[in-house]
């Protein structure tokens, strides 16, 4: 809408202008001219957090997963290319940080100046023709930052390379960002490429013309927090909008025929300011913008089906990809998808514009309508093949060790060997962050929950187990299975009985008068049974009675806790935003959306640790059933030939029911006697 609306003003501008002169300073350059009336269609190709994804690999399971990776995304850059005259390949953002891979480049053996970053390398191969700067781009530092983008960046911070290093050999656009030595943009804030286009005039013949698209791009302003250690005092954020303004005045004065923002950010419709984590929203309101990439929030859109919020916001048609009319696309992330803007162009009396009724926009997933994935293209792993086989190896090697054995199988019934270690690493890394940014919180205590993600759904091999003795970066995964991200959020005592009697919905109610066998586990999945594992919390469940009735004797510290208590709850992403439906937890009472993943922070926690024991990092229950004397058997399902485990861990009122549950896949039945 924006640009029809600068389109029709600088008609009528022209038209005044019309004098004896040309009227069209665009065709005084032979080459960028084109009839009035021809047209094009331009293909935007979109990579957004990419996360140093290059091959279809899951380093923590040290296994192929073809659900993810460049090498597959490359193949739809390539189907997009035969597809379409005119394309322009553009990331997002969140390129180099986010795999082991990724993390042993910069941190574990860092690359020197001279060796570009396997995601640019791989990246370079594809021929891209700009990109931005997502938050996780300052995680390792303005040093590194400088050094992988082969910008020299005008700050003062130790270690700056003082040449320019090997990078991307495409440009990296970043506007709302300055350096406090200069107050200049820390990189360039935009670019504008000179694009040959094929199109055809308004009797069909086909003809070249120059097209000159101007690519600004935005960060996210939490940068500053989330990266403060490394920014502090460095760089600042300056005012998002102001600066699309001036620059998006600034590319159309040097020719820009369209504008396209680079926004590693989502849509947030709260009010404005400079701090605003997701800028989407309000830069689609920017006047001269024609499309729009988003990122940061890891989603698909357009998709007619997303029940995303930010994506039912007014303004937001998710079916058609715009936002307040703006033609945008969020390629999801890992490399799953490649977002396409088609720009239906054509050629006026000022140059090139966008058609808008005839432009429209898509998410392409590497993943078929069969379930198979598009094939990897064989020109990226012989890129990156030292830097996979260097990771590989790596995430074999010991962080820690660990004097007990860390599994799930009787999670359901009590045992905490695998969840405890995580809360711990949550909680921590949670509190230290209130202590350095977040003091009004400081006086609050700070609790963890977790889940036995890995509870037997997929049989008896689907349990978390990681083996008494050396403990190596992988095993973090079995501990820690989702790729989630650590969210803190402030609640009351009645929240976190509320929070409990939903966990408690793991339970089937039991009947104690009952005199035939009873399930005790329901329907309910495992990775919503939220667990407290700490001696500072207790509680009871009463499985006798019906859902919402269940939690009791709920204590702190010995103290029965108030409804009105205060807390802060490390949790993560999925739960503080309202996955699995908690009641309350729905975003609002979130008070810290952290950009570490748990999987990393357990990580760093273990590292730290150095070595963790069953009595400090594994049996701190702080939850047990309430004791109930039932006239027939109480049975649960686990793994096969786990009773010796069970008597290990304490669990002694445990004894084996029947050996083969007979479903096939490796699972005992289980007895409980919930009068012990
Ligand atoms: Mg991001
Ligand atoms: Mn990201």
């Amino acid at each position: 809408m924006n640009t029809q609306a600068v389109r029709l003003s600088a008609l009528i501008v022209s038209l005044l202008l019309l004098g004896g002169c040309d009227g069209d300073s665009n065709s005084n350059n032979a080459e960028t001219s084109a009839p009035v009336g021809a047209r094009a269609t331009l293909a935007l190709l979109e990579t957004t957090d990419l996360h140093a994804n290059i091959m279809s690999y899951d380093y923590f399971k040290l296994a192929e997963d073809k659900s993810l990776g460049f090498e597959r995304t490359a193949t739809l850059i390539k189907q997009a290319r035969a597809e379409f005259a005119n394309t322009l390949l553009l990331d997002n953002g969140d390129t180099i940080q986010g795999t082991v891979l990724g993390d042993y480049q910069a941190i574990v053996n860092p690359i020197g100046c001279d060796t570009t970053h396997a995601m640019y390398k791989a990246m370079n191969t594809m021929g891209y023709d700009a990109g931005t700067i997502g938050n996780h781009e300052f995680n390792f530092g303005l040093p590194f930052l400088s050094q992988t983008s082969g910008v020299i960046l005008n700050v003062d911070a130790e270690g700056m390379p003082t040449k320019k290093c090997a990078g991307p050999n495409f440009p990296q656009v970043l506007a709302n960002v300055n350096s406090s030595k200069d107050n200049k943009p820390l990189f360039n804030p935009y670019t504008i490429i000179n694009k040959t286009l094929k199109a055809t005039d308004a009797s069909g013949k086909t003809i070249e013309s120059t097209i000159k698209v101007g690519v600004i791009g935005f960060t996210t302003p939490p940068i500053m927090n989330w990266d403060k250690r490394w920014l502090d005092g460095k760089v600042y954020i300056t005012d998002t909008l102001t600066v699309a303004k001036t620059y998006v005045d600034e590319v159309r004065a040097k020719g820009a025929d369209i504008v396209v923002f680079l926004e590693h950010g989502g849509l947030d419709n709260s009010v404005y300011s400079p701090s605003t984590e997701s800028m989407g929203y309000h830069l689609s309101r920017i006047q001269g913008v024609d499309a729009m990439f988003l990122g940061h929030s890891h989603q698909v859109f357009p998709d007619a089906k997303s029940t995303v919020g930010q994506f039912n916001l007014p303004g937001v048609d998710k079916a058609n990809g715009t936002v307040n009319g703006v033609p945008s696309v969020m390629g999801n992330y890992w490399g799953k998808h490649l977002g396409v803007i088609k720009l239906a162009l054509v050629y006026g009396k000022e140059g090139w514009y966008v058609d808008q009724a005839n432009t429209s926009t898509e998410v392409r997933s590497t993943r078929k309508s069969d379930g198979s994935y598009v094939a990897a293209d064989p020109s990226i792993a012989p890129l990156v093949a030292d830097a996979h086989k260097a990771a590989i190896a790596y995430v074999k090697t010991p962080i820690g060790d660990t004097d007990f054995r860390m599994s799930t199988y009787f999670a359901d019934v009590g045992d905490v060997s695998a969840i405890e270690v995580v809360n711990q690493a949550q909680a921590a890394y949670v509190a230290d962050y209130i202590k350095n940014n977040l003091p009004q919180y400081a006086s609050l205590p700070v609790l963890s929950v977790s889940a036995p993600f890995k509870s037997g759904f997929g049989g008896g091999s689907d349990y978390t187990d990681v083996a008494q003795g050396s403990l190596a970066i992988n095993n973090a995964a079995d501990l820690y299975l989702y790729a989630n991200t650590v969210y803190a959020v402030k609640v009351t005592g009645a929240d976190i009985k509320n929070w409990l009697e939903t966990a408690a919905k793991r339970f089937n109610q039991i009947d104690p008068a009952q005199t035939t066998v009873q399930e005790l586990i329901s329907t309910f999945p495992g990775y919503n049974f939220d667990i407290f594992s700490s001696s500072d919390v207790s509680y009871q469940i009463d499985v006798t009675q019906p859902v919402g009735s269940r939690i009791v004797n709920l204590m702190y510290k010995g103290a029965a806790m108030r409804s009105t208590d205060e807390f802060v709850v490390a949790t993560n992403n999925y739960r503080a935003s309202g996955g699995g439906s908690f009641p309350g937890l729905d975003g609002s009472k979130t008070i810290y959306a952290s950009p570490d993943a748990n999987r990393d922070v357990l990580i760093s926690y273990i590292k730290n640790i150095q070595h963790l024991t069953r009595a400090s990092h594994g049996a701190d229950r702080s939850w047990r059933f309430k004791q109930v004397t039932t006239a027939g058997p109480v049975v649960f399902h686990s793994s096969q030939n786990k009773l010796a485990l069970a008597q290990e861990i304490g669990l002694t009122n445990i004894s084996l029911y029947q050996d083969d549950d007979g479903s096939g896949k490796g699972l005992s039945i289980y007895r409980i006697d919930l009068s012990r």
